[in-house]
């Protein structure tokens, strides 16, 4: 047998099987319930393909989707994602009770709505619209539908204004302005719903985040807007929201041409209002037409829930709101999904009344302490360099030890550490290669993900990592050390195996990614942006 031929451990243990093993699927055999753990599946196949023609009883289906599932990585070692992964306990009973409401069902579950609509008016006021009774929004599945809602309000206020002038909607089309480093979701706007994507590249200089005077030179009058990161997911850096408005405010002087700003503020929406309160990025400046948010980042909810609200109605086209009448009453229906579950939403609510704005500050810095924590740590090993700046003092900021509880000494940005290997690093061990920190530390259960820097930086690679409230300084201090010692220097005789091991990671992730999707039929991607637009 060719040890080099392609093995499908599907097929091997099909193979492998007698026949006994084949034997049609019963349901759960009355006799054998009393039989020990797995009693069916324990020699029987998992139904994976097809339906089986009878089922199993509900202990046995728990118990068999609850052990593959503990295959996954942990969510709270999950170090790659922003996503909350922790609620407290009586969040999570609030939630189990409300497990199977649906959010559209208004007339049913006025209450629900109800809660909805608070929790619009909190973000409307936190972010500083000029009247919370004159805002609009509405919650989403996340960041990602509030994005193309946002962008679909501005894509239609552009063609409005096109036709009350006489002109072309169609040639030329819409475009719309962003830094290359924008998450897959705006982009995927772009392309779903024709808008030419124009992404300006990132620099060193522009601290790997859009840069406003490059911007300008992708802008004309067909632009519908340009998003604004609050912060980048690779580096965690704000884009300067102010400064792009004040270009655009000279731009629309100089042509007539009015281009809006819609802020994705994903993570920093819940950040940015309880840390540095006093940093413009909101509805305070005028030109920001609307703000998405994630509730299920450092909102603090569980995955579900996003948010987007409209400085005020005007900014929402009215052909993109539909009425539903019921009961006498009218709601208004302005999502991409009918159906979609409650339970977020009011999760969203626990967090605002259960933290309240100190609760959230106070998250918000642990988080950040820990952050620059991590960040020194690794600066001070020499072998890596730390590409966030929110352990750097602002310029004029010199001072006291015991700084670190004070957020105003330090550089805006989100808690989210991304480093790489020092150039010194790189020339003394050449043969040794970053990406293999992220599968030494998956070995230890930690997922930090090592990726490129989007365009022009790609050469670049950095590790990243998010951190959450659950991730204490404990924890903080063990994955350092893990970083550490995981690292390679005594171990460069090792390279060829890791080279192996790295090759069999990327073999499995392509599966995965891909299933059954023939190879280059998909765009790849990082997970936070898409290369192509
Ligand atoms: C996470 C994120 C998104 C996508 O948000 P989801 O809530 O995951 O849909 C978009 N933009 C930025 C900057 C993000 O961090």
């Amino acid at each position: 047998m060719s040890l080099s031929r392609h093995i499908d451990p599907e097929v091997l243990i099909r193979e492998s099987k007698d026949k006994g093993h084949r034997r049609h699927l019963a349901g759960t055999d009355p006799s054998r319930i009393n039989q020990p753990y797995h009693a069916r599946y324990g020699t029987a196949s998992i139904p994976k393909f097809c339906i089986p023609s009878k089922g199993v009883d509900a202990e046995e289906a728990y118990q068999l989707i609850h052990e593959e599932l503990s295959l996954d990585g942990s969510p709270a070692l999950n170090l790659a994602s922003f996503v909350n992964t922790w609620m407290p306990e009586p969040a999570n009973k609030l939630v189990m009770e409300n497990v199977s409401k649906n959010l559209v069902d208004q007339d049913e579950y006025p209450m629900t709505q109800n809660i909805h609509t608070r929790c619009i008016s909190i973000l409307a006021n936190l972010w500083h619209a000029p009247s919370t009774h004159n805002a609009i929004g509405t919650a989403t599945t996340g960041s990602s539908e509030a994005i193309q809602l946002g962008g679909l309000a501005m894509k239609r206020l552009w063609q409005e204004r096109r036709k009350a002038d006489g002109k072309s909607i169609h040639e030329p089309g819409p475009n719309i302005v962003m830094g290359a480093n924008a998450q897959v979701a705006l982009e995927k706007f772009a392309r779903y719903f024709e808008v030419e994507c124009r992404l300006v590249p990132v620099s060193v200089e522009s601290k790997y985040r859009l840069d406003p005077k490059r911007a300008m030179e992708y802008v004309d009058e067909n632009t519908i807007g340009v998003y604004v990161i609050l912060g980048s997911t690779y580096t965690g850096h704000y884009e300067p929201v102010q400064e792009m408005s004040d270009l655009l405010d000279d731009y629309e002087k100089r042509t007539g041409h009015s281009v809006p700003i819609h802020v994705d503020a994903a993570s920093g929406g819940f950040i940015a209002p309880f840390v540095h309160p006093k940093l413009a990025w909101d509805f305070r400046v005028p030109r920001v037409v609307s703000i998405n948010t994630s509730g299920h980042k450092f909102g603090l909810s569980y995955v579900g829930v996003g948010w987007v609200i409209w400085r005020t109605k005007d900014y929402l086209p009215k052909e993109l709101i539909f009425e539903l009448h019921y009961l006498g009453s009218v709601e208004y229906s302005f999502s991409l999904n009918f159906s979609r579950p409650a339970y977020p939403i009011l999760a969203q609510y626990f967090s605002l009344i259960h933290l309240g704005f100190s609760g959230y500050r106070a998250v918000a810095l642990a988080d950040l302490k820990n952050a620059r924590l991590l960040s020194r740590a690794l600066e001070r090993t020499g072998w890596y360099t730390v590409l966030s700046d929110i352990h750097r003092r602002k310029p004029g900021f010199q001072g006291a030890a015991g700084d670190d509880d004070n957020p105003e000494v330090y550089l805006e940005g989100l808690p989210v550490v991304s480093f790489r290997f020092s150039d010194a690093f790189q020339q003394q061990y050449p043969e040794i290669q970053q990406k293999w920190i992220q599968t030494l530390l998956r070995a230890k259960g930690w997922i930090v993900p090592n990726y490129e820097l989007p365009p022009d930086l790609e050469k670049v690679q950095i590790l990243r990592v998010v951190i959450r409230e659950h991730l204490a300084e404990a924890l903080v201090d063990r994955l350092f050390a893990d970083i550490i010692t995981q690292n390679l220097i005594d171990r460069s005789s090792s390279v060829h195996a890791m080279e192996m091991l790295e090759g069999q990671h990327i073999v499995r992730s392509d599966h995965e990614v891909l299933g059954k999707m023939e190879k280059g039929s998909g765009t790849r991607s990082s997970g936070t942006y898409a290369r192509q637009c």
